[in-house]
């Protein structure tokens, strides 16, 4: 198969819906204009960094996806089209079909429509873009826009992802809801499309719960009191192995987001904080033993970073 022949087979496989005028196979696509706002968001996943050598494709496919829905959802945007840069070390069709299968399975569920790409070969590597737009009358939700009084409030497992990293990395067995949780992560596109009217300020947690309520906490200049017994009910198993796994772990794709002031939790999500006053520190009250020493190890080295 060559280039072209690979793009057509592969990734030529959905309708043209009325908003794309062009889609792959000229220059470039082209999109009819839409008055909303629109967000753009982009994420990489690298054999090695972001996934075991040994993951299945469908599943690479599956989360190449969703990682960049989990973005999308985060910034209350509806996912509409998304671009696809794909770099292979070979030619390796089984690979590929599982791959597109898992990619076409997400990408569906949410209508969202491949609309070009860019396939080279080197390293394995997978470059997903994103557009999603806004409800009309609405505006992006960003992590700037927390203020003091609001609920902090988490929709998705927290720590259940670094728990199958951990056992990959050991080569012991991993449990199916750890590894569901780092294979197959589920994007809260919906979740994020109601917190319109609801929510002050959001951001999705991909390199651990304390790394990003902190960014969340800078940008919006305050501090959270997190309420230990809530945040005991989430951790993926009652022990400080746990505990530090909710805190840091990364990889969970949760939604965190802060209520308005005076707008309660929603009863789909769990209240596990408060914005509060002064500087952007996070403050763990009462809650177990194990949490607290979980929380205190975990606050000294927050969140993954690559450099
Ligand atoms: P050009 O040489 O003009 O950059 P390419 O040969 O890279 O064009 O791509 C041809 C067409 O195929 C373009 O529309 C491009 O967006 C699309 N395309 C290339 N690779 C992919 C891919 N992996 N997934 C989806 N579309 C792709
Ligand atoms: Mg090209």
């Amino acid at each position: 198969m060559t280039e072209f022949e690979l793009i057509q087979h592969f990734f030529t496989q959905q309708a043209s819906p009325a908003w794309l005028a062009t889609g792959v196979g000229d220059d470039g696509a082209v999109l009819n204009a839409d008055p909303r706002q629109q967000v753009v968001v982009t994420d990489t996943l690298l054999e090695n960094v972001h996934f075991f050598a040994n993951t299945a494709a469908h599943a690479v496919g599956h989360k190449a996806l969703a990682v960049n829905l989990s973005d999308l959802a985060a910034m209350g945007a509806e996912p509409r089209w998304i671009t696809l840069n794909l770099t292979l070390p070979k030619f390796d069709e089984d690979w590929l079909a599982g791959f597109a299968k898992g990619l076409y399975e997400l990408a569906n569920a949410h209508k969202v429509v491949l609309i070009g790409g860019d396939t080279t070969r080197g390293p394995l590597s997978i470059t997903i873009t994103a557009g999603g737009y806004i409800p009309a009358g609405s505006a992006a939700i960003c992590r700037s826009g927390a203020l003091v009084g609001g609920e902090l409030c988490v929709l998705g497992d927290l720590g259940l992802a670094a728990l199958a990293v951990q056992k990959r990395q050991q080569e012991t067995v991993v449990p199916e809801a750890e590894a569901a949780a780092l294979d197959y992560p589920h994007p809260q596109v919906d979740a994020g499309l109601a917190l319109h009217g609801m929510a002050a300020a959001a951001i999705d947690v991909s390199d651990g719960f304390l790394a990003d309520l902190k960014h969340l906490a800078e940008a919006s200049q305050l501090g959270f009191k997190l309420h230990g017994e809530a945040l005991a009910l989430l951790a993926p198993q009652p022990d400080e192995v746990g505990a530090i796994s909710l805190f840091s772990g990364g990889d969970d794709y949760a939604l965190l987001f802060v209520t308005l002031p005076g707008q309660p939790a929603p009863a789909w999500a769990t209240a596990v904080g408060e914005a509060v006053l002064g500087s952007p520190d996070l403050v763990l009250n009462a809650g177990p033993a194990w949490l607290r020493s979980g929380f205190d190890a975990a606050y000294q080295s927050a969140g993954y970073r690559h450099f």
